[in-house]
């Protein structure tokens, strides 16, 4: 519902959340107070793109100009700044939105600043900002949904190489019981997305994981899997915290398996400084990480 504001000089800024499966548009104030918000599916882009852009239309008309966008989009995108096609959804096996020119298509309709990055960078950033990472300056944050996305801060930034990491396709052992299974993944055999995304739980037990009780195997291959991963980043990059997101870590009964797969797995090499509970955690944000993310992606394109 719209409410009203105070001041006409507050900043409204846009943030958008591009994922795979819904586009999560809200507006707020430049403290974060969001004033409007809506969830629409993800379908083709011409038909997504122009709902997100409807709806921030009606906010103007009904609220204000909008100051400044922040968009975090599912990938591979290009998130450099310097590039060409800085904006654009890269080759994706997400039907209809390869090269995609999201970031363009935007600014067509918007004279505002805006800026561009994935949707497990901004969300990250939401966490380091707001969430369990406050304080912290070397984090890995994990999105286990739809896909598997990692964005990893070092030193209060975060890092990429020539553009963001693709933490979630590396490749991981099998799960001794789990020998047989043909992971959803199109591009790789033995990849931790194909294995451990919310639509490879679904298809090796065949129905939906949240039908899925705490107590069968499903739980345990996932959280070794997980578990894998963690290890991994622990020794790719030496974070103080690893902050686990998305639908599939509303399963809380994962984050002991996790652990214990981490340990068991790690061996007594490398010691951490926080105990495992406070190691490998969930996200603060939950399921708004991303849109607050993207709303701060925005705020910094106006204070920068
Ligand atoms: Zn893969």
């Amino acid at each position: 519902m719209l409410k009203s504001l105070n001041s006409d000089s507050i900043a409204l800024l846009a943030g958008i959340e591009g994922g795979g499966t819904k586009f999560k548009c809200a507006v707020a104030t430049q403290d974060l107070k969001i004033l409007r918000s809506k969830s629409i599916d993800t379908s083709s882009p011409k038909e997504t793109l122009n709902q997100v852009r409807d709806f921030l239309l009606s906010c103007q008309s009904d609220i204000r100009c909008i100051s400044s966008i922040g968009i975090g989009c599912f990938g591979p995108a290009q998130i450099s700044r310097e590039s060409t096609r800085y904006g654009y959804i890269e080759t994706t096996p997400k039907q209809g939105w390869s090269n995609i020119n999201v970031l363009g298509f935007f600014k067509k309709f918007f004279q505002a600043p805006s800026a561009f990055d994935t949707d497990v960078n901004v969300a990250a950033r939401s966490e380091f900002e707001l969430g369990a990472a406050k304080s912290y300056e070397n984090f890995a944050y994990v999105t286990v949904g739809t896909g598997i996305g990692v964005s990893v801060y070092m030193g209060g930034n975060v890092a990429k190489g020539i553009s963001h990491f693709e933490s979630g396709h590396q490749l991981v052992p099998r799960h001794p019981f789990d020998k047989e299974f043909v992971g959803v993944c199109d591009f790789h055999n033995n990849c931790l997305e194909g294995f451990a995304s919310g639509p490879s739980i679904e298809k090796r037990w065949g129905k939906n994981p949240e039908e899925i009780p705490d107590d069968h195997m499903a739980w345990d291959i996932e959280g070794y899997y997980l578990g894998v991963l963690c290890v991994n980043l622990t020794l790719n990059y030496r974070p103080d915290k690893i902050i686990l997101g998305g639908g599939v870590m509303n399963r809380r009964c994962l984050f002991k398996k996790i652990r214990q797969n981490y340990k068991f797995l790690m061996g007594s090499y490398l010691e951490q400084n926080l105990p495992p509970d406070k190691f490998i955690v969930p996200a603060h944000l939950s399921n708004d990480s991303g849109v607050i993310g993207a709303l701060l992606l925005a705020k910094n394109e106006i204070s920068e």
